[in-house]
């Protein structure tokens, strides 16, 4: 069941603007913010439905400086631009539309006619759709320690996850670099892939006697005092230089990142955000979402690393397909509201 206005194109809905002015230029039952695996997810099986689905996508994706995404099961080792593209085609074989560009701005109409539009997006700040529901799927940006030749190496031979990366390194040579409480914790995990493991403990707390004991355990070696930068040789990192000019040889620097949820419509939209913290370390602010992906204003969905860190792709994928379809469901209570409103007003009208 569709409403009538839904697959048309150029239809203002009449909206309250957002910071853009102009005439709506696409009317869809969903807008998707970010193309990533969580957004494309959803919109592929929403598109599946017979859903009128518009993504719009920046490209830039979280594991983009990386050389393989792993643990992604029948696509092991792709790179995320191969991935990234087989989406994108999976959803527009079943009619996704894609705009490349950024969101860059939301209005809301919080009481709608049935079958209208809710929300406008202005992507670009210029062009603006409008959206019976919204998908946030914007991912996040991770915030590396500010140690010079670290930035370089993202994603390559500094590491943050070894669930994504970690089997790339094994039995490699590995510092894990400690800037807060999940170092320790880090070290163990590493310390699964490769018998040489060096803890640089840098600007984190001292570890524990129960830590020290665990590496001491483990043949760990714990290198005290700040870290001044890491250099490189032949195009890969090779090693760590303590501030008091030690030169350590690694082949990989495992760090752990800040990492802010990308924002960009948020404050529009007025969802509230909450601090993610773990092992008393806050690792950035990310909005709270139930099991199918809703936020606390209606008609708002979010997946992926928006709502927690933590997500690889797979988790990503699947919580996209969850919010795709909890938001196809919702549509659908509504559009059989609607056709039966409509049903009684004609048996009304022939008795
Ligand atoms: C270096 C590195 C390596 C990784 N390797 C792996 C791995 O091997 N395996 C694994 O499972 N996970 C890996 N991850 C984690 C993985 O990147 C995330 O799980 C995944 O990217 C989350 O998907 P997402 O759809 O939430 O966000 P993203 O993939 O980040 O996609 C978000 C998209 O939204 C777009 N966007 C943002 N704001 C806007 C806006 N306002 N308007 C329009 N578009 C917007 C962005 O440009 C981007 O295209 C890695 C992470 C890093 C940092």
């Amino acid at each position: 069941v569709k409403a009538d206005a839904m697959s048309s194109v150029g239809h203002d809905a009449g909206m309250t603007d957002d910071s853009t002015t102009g005439p709506v230029v696409g009317f869809y039952d969903i807008v998707v913010v970010g193309g990533g695996a969580a957004g494309m997810s959803a919109a592929k099986i929403a598109a599946r439905s017979r859903r009128s689905v518009l993504v719009v996508d920046a490209g830039s994706p979280r594991n983009a400086p990386a050389e393989g995404v792993h643990n992604y099961l029948y696509a092991e080792g792709k790179t995320p631009t191969e991935l990234a593209a087989i989406g994108r085609a999976e959803a527009a074989g079943y009619g996704v539309e894609i705009a490349a560009g950024v969101a860059t701005s939301a209005g809301v109409t919080p009481t709608p006619a049935p079958g209208d539009a809710r929300f406008t997006v202005t992507i670009d700040g210029r062009r603006r759709v409008a959206a019976r529901r919204l998908l946030l799927a914007t991912g996040l940006v991770d915030e590396l320690p500010e140690i010079p030749g670290l930035r370089e190496r993202w994603g390559k031979d500094v590491l943050h996850c070894p669930f994504c990366h970690g089997w790339e390194v094994r039995d490699q040579s590995i510092g894990v670099l400690s800037t807060g409480p999940m170092a320790a914790y880090q070290t163990l995990l590493f310390r699964a892939l490769s018998e040489d493991v060096v803890v640089f403990t840098h600007t984190g707390p001292a570890p524990t006697d129960e830590q020290r004991e665990q590496f001491a355990a483990l043949g760990v070696r714990v290198v005290d005092g700040e870290v001044a930068a890491v250099q490189t040789a032949d195009g890969r990192l090779s090693a760590v230089v303590m501030a008091n000019g030690r030169v350590i040889e690694r082949q990989a620097v495992v760090v752990t990142t800040g990492s802010s949820a990308r924002t960009d419509l948020i404050d529009d939209l007025g969802l509230d955000m909450s601090d993610l913290e773990v092992a008393g370390q806050v690792l950035g602010r990310y909005l709270s979402v139930d099991p199918t992906g809703a936020t606390t204003t209606a008609g708002v969905w979010a997946a992926g690393n928006l709502t927690s860190p933590a997500l690889q792709v797979i988790d990503s994928a699947a919580g996209g397909a969850a919010a795709g379809a909890a938001m196809h469901r919702n549509l659908l209570d509504e559009d059989t509201a609607i056709a039966v409103a409509a049903h009684r007003r004609r048996a009304a009208v022939r008795s």
